[in-house]
């Protein structure tokens, strides 16, 4: 029989005194001063401490009460477990530790578990479908954006046998030539490999800063922008179902890409990604680093002009050369001075 001490508060007087208590197959025994006592267990009243370091209390009918020394033990033997709040709460350092640790994980999982996981199932989406995906977002564009172009055929020829000289992973490039007068000078990349150009821009660059707009341009494609940037922005559940093999999924994402694609902007990661493709390219010999500022300058210069009404008013993906001036500074450092 295993013998516990407790403080008895009898509800009358403040002092207490020191009492024993016992279980026993009838209850539990208590030695109060006033005579012993003992309670059947479906009627005693155990009340579990609130903070840590508080002991466990037993309250009796007559408004007396007493504090049970180890009475973990006690609340153990006769079924009481602390509850998981009752824990908590005494466990203040374990909880102060816990939430940040909490916190750190849930924002690793979306700073980069995320994009792992779009990264990740980008690589699982086939050639084929990026493909399809391209087509289908180029007509949905020309539907609704843009117009065939009114650049003489040779031009595009020439152009196109110019292209040749980008030679990246992904080539040969696909590209499309297109009249677009709400978005402007302008270039971008769908999935599939796939290049568009507009009139407008062709218009104002020479052949050089248009080549150092389309090494950027194969920079996307080469580290496949397109398709991670709008997987990244659907969300880890796309992400996951593609890495499982759940092709009803990719379906919906095929699906609902063209509008997706039309309102992607690429992150300042992948703009520099694309923008250090370029400035590798353009260090070659017979090339300089310098054509892509005199075409952003340009392109910058159109933009203000006579199109800025309609720009203010663009989807996002056009206006995804951000920063402008930030991104020079590299290429700078190669144009003659003055
Ligand atoms: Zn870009």
């Amino acid at each position: 029989m295993t013998v516990w001490r407790a403080s008895y508060f009898d509800g009358l007087q403040s002092a207490a005194s020191e009492v024993e208590i016992a279980l026993t197959p009838a209850g539990l025994w208590l030695g109060l001063p006033k005579g012993e006592l003992i309670i059947a267990l479906d009627r005693l009243k155990l009340v579990e401490p609130i903070g840590s370091g508080q002991p466990w209390r037993i309250e009796l009918a007559d408004g007396g009460m007493l504090d049970v020394i180890d009475g973990a033990s006690l609340a153990k033997l006769v079924g009481r477990q602390r509850s998981w709040l009752g824990r908590w709460e005494a466990s203040l350092k374990l909880a102060l530790l816990v939430l940040p640790l909490l916190a750190l994980f849930l924002f690793a999982a979306y700073r980069w578990g995320l994009p792992a996981a779009a990264d990740l199932a980008a690589r699982a989406v086939p050639a084929s479908s990026e493909r399809w995906m391209g087509e289908r977002t180029l007509q949905v564009l020309d539907h609704n954006t843009l117009a065939p172009s009114r650049w003489p055929a040779e031009r595009q020829a020439q152009i196109r046998q110019r292209l040749t000289e980008l030679g990246g992973h992904a080539a040969p490039y696909r590209l499309e030539f297109r009249r677009g007068d709400s978005i402007g000078a302008n270039a971008f990349v769908l999935p599939g490999n796939l290049m568009v150009v507009t009139d407008d821009l062709l218009a104002i660059l020479t052949q050089d800063e248009l080549m150092a707009v389309l090494a950027h341009e194969a920079g996307h494609i080469e580290d496949r922008h397109a398709i991670r940037g709008i997987l990244r922005s659907s969300g880890l559940a796309l992400s996951i179902s593609i890495l499982i093999g759940d092709t009803s999924s990719l379906v919906d994402l095929l699906v609902s890409l063209p509008i997706a694609l039309a309102d992607l902007r690429y992150s300042r990661e992948f703009e520099e990604e694309a923008d250090t493709y370029a400035y590798t390219w353009l260090q070659y010999p017979g090339r300089t680093p310098c054509s892509f500022v005199r075409a952003l300058q340009r392109i910058e210069q159109a933009q203000s002009g006579k199109h800025k009404r309609q720009l203010d008013k663009l989807p996002d993906w056009l206006s995804s050369h951000p920063d402008t001036l930030d991104r020079m500074n590299r290429f700078q450092g190669h144009c003659p001075q003055g």
